[in-house]
């Protein structure tokens, strides 16, 4: 059975890359019918946070990526890390290494003079006179011969010199275990059987096996996915504005389907397809159509696919989702009004933002502050068609688009004007913007009394 996993440090928030890596790991998972866990790689104590730990659960949770199990936690396996040290130590290994600080930087500076990379070969890899109880670490008896050769389902086959792989350290002399010891362990203890993760750790790769090796444990499968870059080509960073998932959903005022659905697309495909639901991704998901370039992002195309998950969205989500953001708490009746915007809305709005700000006019308080641009539409003979417009729509019997528009259309005709010369006067008195849904969806919304009564103020 295939069991993927995402193994963030909590050191930042859930960025876009990572919430990607989950994605198709989850992805991949579901697509095997297998499962997908979560393991918090919290082992560097200094910055590993828990407000970072939240923010991923809660990132991943939003964008529908839930685990298996519960997560795991790596530094409360710290025992069994350093239990895996010792058995390598007893196996031959690993051995302890007891080069002083001295001695390590004296080698550092021999390999920058020569300049080739640090490459660790430590004297005590064949000496047996080490006391154990004087301070040392426990490094891996890297195989010196031969070489290493990763089939990776993106990168292709590649393949590194043994002689390149350094010795490097299993445990620190306070006992603690590296990372690279850790996640060989919690990903066999874990029954992991593919490695899906960005390709800045695909030196890692050549690292990790030859202790899956030591050990005899069975090797996971690895794909390793290229970056993803801003719109200039360079790793995406927060210049390029890459934010948090949270700042994604509060800041940009995105659905997590459409993030979800971009972040699916930035680097996989599947013919065409732009619009691809969570069951069509589970279904057609493969590594095969993971690209081998790194893929750039673009937030003006997220926002596109946001609109369009927007239009897609039910009316009742949405009006809830708009009622947060709405800078004042709303009465029952006026979350009834929202819901019913929802409609005339949906067609103008890329995020909950534009919505949200859509949906200002319904609340305003009378008299209406008009925006400049708003008021310049009141100027000239504006405020007598206004004063017509009452008149008619006041005699109105019922009041819906329909009637609405045949009364407005009338009293443009009687007045020699065109429909845009009243509609847009109107709108301005309506909701004090220049930009609205249609006016007659306007007008109906706010029903007869409010209408009129907010005409009626701009007629003065
Ligand atoms: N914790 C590592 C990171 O956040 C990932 C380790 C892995 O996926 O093997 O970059």
């Amino acid at each position: 059975p295939v069991v993927t996993r995402f193994a963030p440090s909590p050191t930042g928030f859930l960025h876009i890359g990572g919430a990607r890596t989950a994605l198709f790991n989850l992805l991949f998972a579901r697509h095997h019918g297998g499962k997908f866990l979560l393991r918090i790689e919290d082992t560097d104590r200094a910055r590993s946070t828990q407000p970072a730990i939240e923010a991923i659960l809660d990132g991943l949770r939003w964008l529908g990526l839930d685990w298996d199990g519960d997560e795991v936690y790596q530094f409360a396996r710290a025992a069994r890390h350093a239990e895996v040290a010792q058995a390598m130590l007893e196996k031959g290994a690993a051995y302890r290494c007891y080069l002083t600080q001295d001695e390590l930087a004296a080698m550092r500076a021999e390999a920058e003079a020569a300049k080739k990379p640090l490459r660790i070969r430590s004297p005590w890899r064949d000496r047996t006179d080490g006391d154990p109880a004087v301070p040392h670490v426990v490094r891996l008896k890297a195989p010196t011969e031969g070489a290493v050769t990763i089939r990776d389902h993106v990168q292709g086959e590649v393949t590194v010199q043994n002689a390149e792989i350094d010795d490097l350290v299993l445990l620190r002399s306070d006992g603690t275990p590296t990372y690279m010891l850790a996640v060989v362990v919690d990903d066999n203890d874990m029954g992991v059987t593919h490695v899906i993760r960005g390709d800045d750790h695909l030196n890692n790769a050549f690292r990790q096996l030859p202790i899956y090796r030591a050990m005899g444990w069975d090797e996971p499968e690895y794909a390793h996915i290229p970056l993803i870059h801003g719109a200039d080509g360079a790793k995406l960073s927060k210049r390029h504005g890459a934010l948090g998932v949270d700042a994604y959903r509060d800041e940009l005022g995105l659905l997590p389907e459409a993030v979800s659905n971009y972040l699916l697309r930035l680097g996989w495909g599947h013919g065409d397809d732009e619009i691809i639901s969570r069951e069509q991704a589970i279904a057609w998901f493969d590594l095969a159509g993971v690209g081998k370039s790194p893929s750039r992002f673009d937030l003006k195309k997220l926002e596109n696919l946001n609109g369009h998950y927007i239009r897609q969205s039910d009316d009742d989500r949405l009006a809830d989702l708009v009622a947060t953001r709405l800078p004042f708490e709303i009465s029952d009746s006026q979350a009834d009004l929202l819901r019913r915007s929802m409609a005339a809305l949906k067609p103008r709005a890329a995020n909950l933002l534009e919505l949200a700000d859509g949906a200002g006019f319904l609340f305003r308080t009378r008299p209406l502050e008009l925006d400049a641009d708003a008021a310049a539409l009141l100027e000239g003979d504006a405020r007598s068609l206004l004063a017509q417009l009452h008149t008619a729509l006041d005699g109105l019997v019922t009041w819906d688009t329909e009637a609405l528009e045949a009364a407005v259309r009338t009293v443009a005709d009687d007045a020699g004007v065109k429909l845009g010369n009243l509609a847009q006067p109107l709108r301005a008195a309506l909701t004090g913007r220049r930009t609205s849904p249609g006016i007659f969806d306007v007008l109906a919304l706010l029903g007869r009394e409010e209408s009129l009564a907010r005409i009626a103020d701009q007629m003065r």
